[in-house]
C-alpha cells in the first residue's frame, strides 16, 4: 500500500496484500449526501404537552429490543422518532394507536423518553381531530355514557352477586352503615364480563372465609378510567375519577382494594394528580390476599405446572412482582415456573394503553396479536395453566389460545380462581 501523509483520504491507487482497493478503502471521508429531512413534524411532536421526551431520543435503539410490538411487527420509539423526521404525520398515522404503554422501553431508555407520557398526549390530539379507531371511539362512547367501556347499564354492575351461592355475602357500602376495613373496587370486566364474573365470584368466596371486612361501591362505581386516558381521553378519564372519588369520599373505610392492575394504576398515581384529587390507600387483591396465607386453609391440591403472567401495570408500573408468585407457591401442587420473559422484562398481553379496544384495528399492523404470542411462549415452558392477576387478560388469552390452537394444552386462570378451588370454594377444577 502507498504510503503518504494523506494515507487517510481517497486514495488513486492503493493496494492491500496485493488486492487493488484503489477509491474504495476510506471512502467515508469523503462528502456524503445525508437524506433530507424535515424537522417540523417533530416539532409538531414535541410541541405537545408532555410529549417534549420525543425530541430527546438519540437513536441507541435499546428500546427496539425489548417493545412487544417490534416482535409482533415493526416498531419501537427510535423507529417512531425516525420515521417521523423522515415524514410520517403521527397524528394521523395508524402506528398512533400500536403502542400499549406497557412500559419496557422506558425501562431501559437513557434519554427518558417516556411513551407513557407521549402517547396519550398525542393522542388526544389526534381524537380532537377525529383520528381514532371506530373500536376504541365506541369504547370511549361507552365510557362517557354508561361509565364502562362495555356499554352495560349501571343498575346491572351488581348482578353477578345475585348468582353466588347462598351464605356468600356481598355487602354494598350504602347498605352497610358502618366502616368496613376494605372497599373492593370490583372493576369492569370483574362485574361485567362473564370470565372476569368467575374471578369476582371467587373472589367474594375467599374475602369470606379469610373473614375479611369488605363492601363494594355497588352501581355508584365507575370505570377506573386510566385506560381510557392513555388512549386519549384525558377529559373523560377526569369524569370518571371525579365520580369514584365523590363515592369514596360518601363512606367509611380504611383501605381500598382493587381487582385489576389499571384500577390500581389510576388511584394510586392518577386520582391524586388531579385538580381537587386525594390519595387514598390502596392495594392490588394479590397485595391483600398475601397477608392472609397463613390463615389460608387448603382442601385441595392443584398438581401441576403453572405459570405466571406479570401484567405490566401490576409489575413495571408498580412495582409488585411477588405478591402473585408467593400465593401460587402457597396453594398445595403447584409447580410454578417463569416464561424467558418475566418480572422487569414481562411480555405485554397487548390489553393496556386502549389496546383491549383497538384488537381489531392493531392486527392489520402486526404478525400476530401480542396475546397469542404469550400463549405461545406459556405454552413453551410445558405449563398446563397460565395464571393471571389482571382482569383484562383472562378473556385475551383465552382468544390466544383457540387462535393459536392450543385448546387442550393450556387453561387460563386468575390467581383467585385458583385460591378459591383449592380452599374447596365452587371455581371450577383447573387440572386436566
Ligand atoms: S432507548 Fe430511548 S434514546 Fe435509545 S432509541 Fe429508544 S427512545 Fe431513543
Ligand atoms: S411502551 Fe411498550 S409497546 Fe409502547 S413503544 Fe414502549 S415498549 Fe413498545
Amino acid at each position: 500500500m502507498k504510503q503518504n501523509d494523506n494515507r487517510f483520504l481517497e486514495q488513486e491507487e492503493a493496494f492491500i496484500d496485493g488486492i487493488d482497493v484503489s477509491g474504495r478503502w476510506n471512502r467515508m471521508l469523503l462528502d456524503r449526501v445525508i437524506k433530507d429531512f424535515s424537522i417540523e413534524n417533530k416539532e409538531k411532536v414535541t410541541a405537545v404537552p408532555g410529549a417534549e421526551s420525543f425530541g430527546w431520543c438519540y437513536q441507541c435503539a435499546q428500546c427496539v429490543t425489548v417493545c412487544p410490538v417490534d416482535h409482533v411487527g415493526d416498531y419501537g420509539p427510535r423507529k417512531l422518532v425516525r420515521w417521523v423526521e423522515t415524514g410520517m404525520d403521527l397524528f394521523n398515522d395508524p402506528n398512533l394507536y400500536l403502542c400499549t404503554t406497557c412500559g419496557n422501553c422506558y425501562r431501559v431508555c437513557p434519554k427518558a423518553v417516556d411513551m407513557m407520557k407521549i402517547m396519550p398526549a398525542v393522542r388526544e390530539e389526534a381524537l380532537l381531530e377525529g383520528f381514532v379507531p371506530e373500536e376504541l371511539e365506541k369504547a370511549l362512547e361507552n365510557s362517557s355514557r354508561y361509565g364502562n367501556p362495555l356499554g352495560e347499564p349501571a343498575r346491572k354492575r351488581v348482578d353477578w352477586i345475585k348468582t353466588l351461592e347462598e351464605g356468600v355475602g356481598v355487602p354494598i357500602i350504602k347498605s352497610v352503615g358502618r366502616e368496613v376495613d376494605w372497599m373492593w373496587f370490583v372493576g369492569d370486566y370483574p362485574a361485567y364480563h362473564p370470565r372476569g364474573q368467575d374471578a369476582a365470584r371467587a373472589m367474594a368466596r375467599v374475602f369470606n372465609k379469610l373473614g375479611i371486612d369488605f363492601a363494594i361501591l355497588g352501581v355508584e362505581e365507575q370505570s377506573d378510567g386510566d385506560s381510557q386516558r392513555l388512549a386519549g381521553e384525558k377529559g373523560l378519564f377526569e369524569q370518571l375519577a371525579e365520580k369514584n372519588m365523590a363515592a369514596f369520599d360518601k363512606y367509611e373505610f380504611k383501605e381500598i382494594v382493587v381487582t385489576g392492575p389499571h384500577a390500581l394504576n389510576a388511584i394510586r398515581n392518577e386520582y391524586p394528580k388531579m385538580e381537587g384529587g386525594k390519595e387514598y390507600p390502596v392495594r392490588h387483591y394479590t397485595q391483600l390476599l398475601v397477608d392472609y396465607i397463613d390463615k389460608m386453609e387448603f382442601t385441595r391440591e392443584i398438581p401441576i405446572r403453572v405459570t405466571f403472567h406479570d401484567p405490566c401495570y401490576l409489575g413495571r408500573h408498580n412495582g409488585e412482582y411477588e405478591a402473585p408468585r408467593k400465593l401460587l407457591k402457597a396453594i398445595p401442587g403447584i409447580e410454578l415456573v417463569e416464561m424467558g420473559r418475566c418480572k422487569e422484562n414481562g411480555y405485554c398481553c397487548g390489553g393496556g394503553g386502549g389496546g383491549m379496544w383497538t384488537d381489531s384495528y392493531s392486527i392489520d399492523f402486526m404478525k400476530e396479536r401480542l396475546s397469542d404470542r404469550r400463549v405461545k411462549e406459556a405454552v413453551g415452558t410445558g405449563s398446563k395453566i397460565l395464571a393471571v392477576s389482571c382482569p383484562y387478560e383472562v378473556s385475551r388469552f383465552e382468544d390466544g389460545v383457540k387462535a393459536t390452537n392450543n385448546e387442550g394444552m393450556l387453561i387460563v386462570r386468575d390467581i383467585i380462581e385458583l385460591i378459591d378451588y383449592a380452599m374447596g370454594g365452587d371455581s371450577p377444577n383447573p387440572v386436566f
